[in-house]
């Protein structure tokens, strides 16, 4: 395992704490009191910055009424452009290429709506048999919008092992009778981290236009999405980019696609110049604008502004890094002293082919997890037996994850999650 050296002592953590370019970070942020958040992954936590241009919003709103949407210090009607370009350096791609607008599977439906074009024998969409659910209902229900049976259409690529893909097996599946691919940058379960610039040049190639779902990769992993050639991407803004519960999402859409007529048209994705012509005569955005489709969420969408002032401010490289650094010390601990206990890691462990999570797999993980929470440990569970723990770069510290590892430790030796029901609940 590398050639870095692992130690168990609480200084240590703490040492790396205080060497942490990132440290300053962590105090913007509300953390829960007494507790170790390690779910940042599904709902990131609340930070001051986005908590006061949540308020600024709502106060324009008090103050200017109408108005709002052309005064005030973050005018609403352009402000999901301008935090697209705010959001542009997080995905490798110019500030025309990118608007926050609808939610991840809104947006997936309209990048399928639009980029989906089955002809001839070019009738397939793949994905994998990992995808995240909402992906696949998404692209099953698409497939009926055009009459296709999702059975025979719907080609799902397999995994090996349950937990992880092979690039090798998804280019192999790229036949001529596909007409769309969508994959995850990270998959959700196990964190792995798929090579998409190898993926996209194989989908060039073939001809095949290619997106992905970034929900898992964006604020955690830098990206280039234009350099990589990649035709369309979405993905959330309320687990890594902390915008809030079902805050407003983003997609990405290459520049070479500009002009090329929005699957689902609304009023929203008008020329901005031209929208208020009030004409029935739709005159698309030459950008990533022209996707959106009604009134932006402007209340779901106001606590992007502080939070991407402080992606700006850390870099994604330096999270990245540190992110890299944080599970690297996780999973450690989970090779050297948990794995006694029973569990196994889930998650690829190269850098290059994880995400910002580490997956433990334990056949008793929902009870486990049941016992980590009441133990003030927040990780979260997916079924049937995968333990997510995502430190987050901006508010986790080293000595969080050494004192979740000293609970968990004390959970496995003295068997207290045993006394918990083997059910999971309704929200895992
Ligand atoms: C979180 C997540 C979603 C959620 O989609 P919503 O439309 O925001 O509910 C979709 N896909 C993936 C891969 C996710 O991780």
């Amino acid at each position: 395992m590398g050639t870095h050296s692992f130690n168990p002592s609480k200084s240590y953590a703490e040492e790396l704490d205080r060497n942490d370019p990132l440290g300053r970070f962590r105090q913007e942020f509300y953390l829960p009191e007494g507790r170790i958040y390690l779910d940042g992954n599904s709902l990131g936590l609340l930070s001051r910055r986005a908590e006061r241009s949540l308020q600024q919003v709502i106060a324009a709103w008090r103050d200017l009424g109408i108005d709002g949407w052309t005064e005030g210090e973050q005018p609403w009607f352009d402000l999901s452009e301008r935090l697209g370009a705010m959001m542009a350096p997080l995905v490798g791609a110019d500030p025309e290429e990118v608007i926050v607008t609808g939610s991840t599977t809104v947006n997936l439906h309209q990048m399928v709506a639009t980029f989906y074009r089955p002809r001839g024998k070019r009738t397939k969409i793949l994905a994998d048999v990992l995808n995240f659910p909402s992906d696949i209902y998404a692209l099953q229900s698409q497939l009926r919008l055009h009459g296709l049976d999702p059975e025979e259409h719907l080609v799902r690529v397999p995994s090996r092992d349950g937990n992880t893909l092979d690039e090798e097996e998804i280019i192999a599946a790229m036949t001529d009778e596909v007409a769309l691919i969508l994959l995850p940058s990270v998959l959700y379960r196990s964190g792995q981290l798929l090579d998409i610039p190898r993926l996209a040049r194989a989908a060039r190639v073939r001809g095949i236009p290619i997106g992905f779902d970034l929900c898992h990769s964006i604020g955690a992993i830098p990206h280039a999405l234009s350099e990589w050639e990649v035709d369309f991407a979405v993905w959330c803004t309320y687990k890594y980019l902390n915008s809030g519960p079902g805050g407003t999402a983003g997609l990405f859409v290459n520049r070479k696609h500009f002009g090329r007529l929005p699957g689902l048209a609304g009023w929203f994705g008008s020329d901005k110049a031209k929208q208020f012509d009030m004409e029935h005569r739709f005159t698309p955005a030459r950008t990533a604008g022209a996707y959106q489709i009604g009134t932006p969420n402007l209340l779901s969408t106001a606590p992007l502004i502080g939070s991407l002032e402080m992606f700006a401010e850390a870099g994604i490289e330096r999270i990245r890094e540190k992110s890299l650094r944080l599970t690297r010390y996780l999973m450690d601990w989970a090779e050297k002293e948990l794995s006694k206990y029973g569990f196994a890691l889930g998650n690829p462990t190269e850098d290059r082919r994880r995400g910002g999570h580490v997956a433990l797999i334990h056949e008793e993980a929902v009870r486990i997890c049941k016992a980590l929470k009441d133990e003030g440990v927040i990780p979260d569970f997916r079924a049937p037996d995968v333990i997510r723990l995502a430190p987050v770069a901006l508010y986790t510290s080293f000595a969080d994850v050494w004192e979740a590892v000293q609970r968990l430790r004390r959970i496995m030796e003295e068997k207290s999650y045993e006394r918990y029901e083997k059910k999971r609940g309704v929200v895992a």
